[in-house]
């Protein structure tokens, strides 16, 4: 495998920039453009784990392009798991672009996205689900979804996956047997306790899968609509949601994220923000588009924040508002807004559409506290552990859903009184894609698409 370089760190003005290289010319590379100072000897004596501050020269002419650190990591105790030098110079977006051409001049090709760690995952260093959690911890932008990555990094899905793994291959075991003598029934004593095996090997995966659907809610934040007619205060209140603790979630390189999108946190929620028009019937061609385009939003999102102006009396608009939202069963809550002028419309009657009823007053920031309750309600996490095993992406959800499906079929063939060959095939079936999800028979294509979600130099 070839020599890779990049630059580790953020191509921006900062500390520190990191230039790593890997692979089995590593050292030869570094000793060729790191001079180290007198004290600590030639960069091809050096140990692992070990350090020498130098200069970074340019072989080319052999002038001095930066002083700083080079650290080395030898095979296979390394990231990589190959030799590793990383070369710490001073953080500037032209000293690290410079000395990362000076390695590719001298030995080195430019690393891929996620090269370093895809040569992790295939030297042993670590499996497909925790390369895949590297990748989440740089990206996780709250609590959970760290310690959620953090769990997958230490290997604790890899685990836990692989112990369902192991009983049923240990089940597959035993039906061999029986399937080599299709005229003797399985006993039932048998039988239960296959039954059983498959039912405790599916709930272990639906429980996964269950707490999956919270994590992905934290990690990827609730879609709102903050719905109402004009004048009511939508504007204001998303303004007083983003000013709280303003986020701007940005096309980040090698994130999964390519839109750019405004969200506010609050507490350990997202909420990716949009406000839409009202909606009302309307025979203005244009508004229509606009009424058309709202209820869209509405239909496609996961929180409903209705704005009304509690000064004054509801309109139809209002009412019809409250009508759509509910027959598409959105989660709603119903901010009474412009309390400081006074209120007219009652509390009490809006609770045949929601249990969420807040009077807020955005103008004056007060709603913040009353809105992320609500959220806290509606978006319960009651049950979720974090400390549970959670898949950190659709991959990983997709082969554990499959796996899960095959493990019901293998179930209802075995209950309708089946072949065990059918029960086997199933069965098998469930094992590939739980390979999959580990990455151990995962397809080349299936483990460059992971990897080129990654960032360079990651
Ligand atoms: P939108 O059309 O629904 O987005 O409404 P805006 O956010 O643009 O607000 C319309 C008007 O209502 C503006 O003049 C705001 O300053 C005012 N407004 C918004 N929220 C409040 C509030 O809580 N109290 C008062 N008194 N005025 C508010």
């Amino acid at each position: 495998m070839s020599t890779v370089c990049a630059v580790s760190t953020p191509l921006a003005e900062g500390g520190i920039s990191v230039i790593r290289i890997s692979g089995e010319k590593a050292l030869e590379v570094a000793a060729r453009v790191f001079i180290p100072f007198a004290s600590f000897g030639s960069v091809l004596n050096m140990k692992g784990y070990t350090c020498a501050h130098g200069r970074v020269i340019d072989p080319a002419d052999g002038k001095t392009v930066d002083d700083g650190v080079l650290t080395i990591f030898r095979a296979p105790r390394s990231y990589t798991g190959e030799d590793v030098a990383e070369i710490s110079c001073h953080g500037g977006v032209f000293i690290a672009k410079k000395v990362l051409r000076i390695c590719l001049e001298n030995g080195c090709q430019p690393a891929d996205r996620g090269e370093f760690t895809k040569r992790a995952f295939l030297n042993g260093k670590l499996s497909l689900t925790q390369a895949e959690s590297v990748m989440d911890m740089i990206s996780a932008q709250g609590e959970y979804t760290l310690r959620a990555a953090r769990l997958a990094g230490e290997g604790k899905l890899f685990r836990d996956i692989t112990s369902v793994k192991d009983r049923l291959i240990k089940i597959l075991g035993e039906l061999a047997a029986w399937v080599d003598y299709p005229e003797e029934d399985l006993p039932e004593v048998e039988e239960n306790s296959l039954r059983h095996s498959l039912e405790s090997s599916a709930q272990v995966l639906s429980g996964i899968l269950k707490d999956y659907d919270c994590g992905m809610l934290l990690k990827s934040g609730i879609d709102t609509v903050i719905a109402g007619r004009p004048n009511v205060g939508k504007s204001t209140l998303m303004n007083m949601l983003l000013g709280y603790d303003r986020s701007i979630v940005t096309d980040i390189a090698g994130t999964t994220r390519d839109v750019i999108e405004e969200s506010a946190r609050l507490g350990e929620f997202i909420l990716k923000l949009s406000d839409t028009a009202g909606i009302h019937e309307t025979d203005d061609k244009v508004e229509k588009l606009g009424v058309d385009l709202a209820r869209k939003k509405i239909e496609g999102c996961a929180l409903v924040i209705a704005v009304f102006d509690t000064s004054v009396p509801l309109t139809d608009e209002d009412y019809e508002l409250l009508e759509y939202v509910k027959s598409v069963g959105k989660n709603l809550v119903i901010a009474l807004n412009k309390s400081d002028l006074g209120t007219v419309l009652d509390k009490e009657s809006f609770k045949k559409y929601t249990a969420h009823v807040i009077e807020i007053s955005a103008k004056q920031g007060e709603g913040t506290e009353e809105i992320k309750a609500a959220c806290a309600e509606i978006f319960s996490l009651a049950g979720y552990d974090a400390d549970s095993t959670v898949f950190v992406n659709e991959r990983q959800k997709n082969c554990a859903s499959q796996a899960l499906n095959k493990l019901n079929a293998a179930l209802s063939a075995l209950n309708s009184g089946e072949t065990l060959d059918a029960v086997t095939v199933m069965i098998d079936y469930a094992l590939q894609s739980l390979a999959e999800l580990t990455g151990e028979c995962a397809s080349e294509q299936v483990v460059a698409e992971v990897f080129s979600k990654f960032c360079v130099g990651k």
